[in-house]
């Protein structure tokens, strides 16, 4: 059973346990790779997530410096998940792509120097970050 798979299907993942790592990103890279006004990544150890099909890869250098690879549908378009070359370890999965409404909600908020004023992260636990040092945690 996929756990989470980009809009057509032909992508898809296999996850372990509810991550607890939610990082909502308000870098421009993010609002472009979604086309919203930020993206939302759940993370994971990268070695237990399986990757199903023949997702392409896009990588760009991140505002944090660091080389970012992203994984989309060929068919679609959809990136269901990204590897940050600072974050060896772990695995972004877009949250849009688990299309689970009980996803917890971000930790943290980073890059809001670029948030849309309108935007809200709410939550007594969200750490909020405009510095680039935020960038460790994601892209
Ligand atoms: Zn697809
Ligand atoms: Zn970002």
């Amino acid at each position: 059973m996929a756990d989470a798979q980009c809009s057509c299907g032909a992508v898809t993942l296999a996850l372990p346990e509810q991550s607890r790592l939610v990082v909502a990103c308000h870098c421009l890279d993010c609002q472009r790779r979604t086309g919203a006004p930020f993206g939302a990544g759940a993370f994971y150890p990268a070695e237990a997530v399986a990757i199903s099909g023949a997702p392409k890869e896009f990588t760009r250098v991140a505002a944090s410096g660091g080389k970012v690879h992203n994984y989309f549908c060929t068919n679609c378009g959809s990136t269901v998940c990204w590897r940050a070359e600072n974050l060896p370890t772990l695995i972004g999965v877009a949250v849009g792509a688990l299309a689970d409404p009980d996803c917890p909600a971000p930790i943290r908020s980073i890059f809001e120097q670029s948030k849309h004023g309108w935007v809200q992260i709410e939550g007594t636990a969200v750490q909020h970050f405009r510095q680039s040092s935020a960038a460790k945690i994601s892209h």
